[in-house]
């Protein structure tokens, strides 16, 4: 599956988003919610377009499409030399394909801060430079291995070389990795490190109980901080999240009314994350089951397929789709067809975010 790492530094509200997140995904839909590992939760991503199907299919069971939170505790100043749980957070923030970095935007005094106050852009350089160092030292131990290996005269070692070097400037000027945009070829180079700071970023504003929206300066901040990243970023109230997750589906939305919210901060967290991975969601839809999947945008339809079954993939003959605004302003396959908004689509065929599919295949 997808993984989106939670990080931040201890007392910030990481726990109580990650515990949010993982009891909403319990009780949503119904989605088997599973733990496989106490710090790994399994979350189905809300979507609405998922209950518009439902209800014109009216099928068995409904099932929404997931995502992993890893909850990455141990990030402390000096985590890249090792201090506090340092080699294990590492290892374990590398195996993720995406991080959600929550930042502290509440001020509240029953609540110590690390450094003593809330500030927010000193919290989030204090984890960049963390990140930074423990890929330059990746970065670094490789530049070693490989400038004596190419010294043969090897292309691919100095093209090899070249990469790690660019890099490493980067990440010496306290850049992350991923500003450098490294074409897909570059990129392939370097893949088997690991590195943390290409991974894409969401920052996470946990904020404070009366400004849900992240109107004050603290959150201000970090959005500013995002855009100038070119990352995604969020608002949440880490201590009301974790009372909604508590509330029933009915409960919830009349809470989330009375403040004035059209959805919780959990499941723009959640879409938020899916969208950082590089998503996008196809439906099937039958009386049975009415799903969704999850591939990577730019996927095409036999990818899709083995998303299903690697048999569908194998055998793959083509796929029948009707896009899903086709889907609903049709009530459904059958006044799709009707209306001809139903295509043959070929082994070439690009899924796009929200598609109806069919899969023919041989067996
Ligand atoms: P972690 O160390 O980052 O996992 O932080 P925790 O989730 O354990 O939270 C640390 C403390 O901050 C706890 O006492 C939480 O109740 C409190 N806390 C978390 N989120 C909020 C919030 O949005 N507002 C306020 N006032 N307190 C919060």
């Amino acid at each position: 599956g997808f993984k989106c790492g939670i990080v931040g530094l201890p007392n910030i509200g990481k726990s109580t988003i990650f515990n949010a997140i993982t009891s909403a995904g319990a009780e949503s839909a119904n989605y088997p919610f599973c733990t496989i590992e106490p710090n790994v939760g399994v979350v189905a991503v809300p979507d609405k377009r998922l209950d518009a199907l439902a209800t014109i299919v009216d099928p068995e069971r409904v099932l929404p499409t997931t995502i992993e939170f890893v909850d990455i505790a141990g990030l402390v100043k000096g985590a890249s030399k090792g201090e506090g749980l340092g080699n294990q957070f590492l290892g374990n923030i590398r195996q993720v394909d995406a991080i959600a970095h929550i930042v502290r935007c509440f001020d509240d005094t029953n609540v110590v801060h690390v450094d003593g106050d809330v500030d927010p852009l000193r919290d989030i350089e204090v984890i960049q430079t963390e990140l930074n160092l423990a890929d330059l030292d990746t970065v670094e131990k490789r530049i070693i291995r490989s400038q004596k290996l190419a010294k043969s005269g090897d292309k691919k070692l100095q093209f090899e070389v070249e990469i790690l070097e660019r890099v490493q400037a980067c990440l010496n000027e306290g850049r992350p990795a991923r500003s450098l945009g490294l074409t897909a070829e570059e990129y392939q180079v370097i893949d088997d490190l690991h590195l943390i700071t290409v991974k894409p970023v969401l920052y996470v504003a946990n904020v404070a109980e009366d400004d849900l929206n992240g109107e004050h300066d603290f959150a201000k901040k970090v959005q500013a901080h995002a855009e100038s990243e070119g990352a995604q970023f969020v608002a949440i109230c880490g201590k009301i999240e974790a009372e909604v997750a508590e509330l029933e589906e009915d409960e919830k939305i009349e809470f989330l009314n009375e403040l004035g919210l059209r959805e919780s901060g959990l499941d723009r967290m959640i879409q938020a994350g899916y969208k950082l991975l590089g998503l996008i969601t196809y439906f099937t839809a039958g009386k049975k089951e009415v799903r969704a999947w999850t591939v990577t945008d730019g996927s095409k339809a036999p990818a899709a397929a083995g998303v299903i079954h690697t048999d569908f993939e194998k055998g793959f003959i083509r796929a029948e789709v009707i896009g899903y605004d086709d889907y609903i302003a049709s009530s459904g396959e059958t006044g799709a067809k009707e209306k001809g908004l139903m295509r043959l689509e070929g082994k070439e065929y690009l899924v796009v975010d929200g598609d109806v599919m069919h899969f023919r295949f041989n067996v």
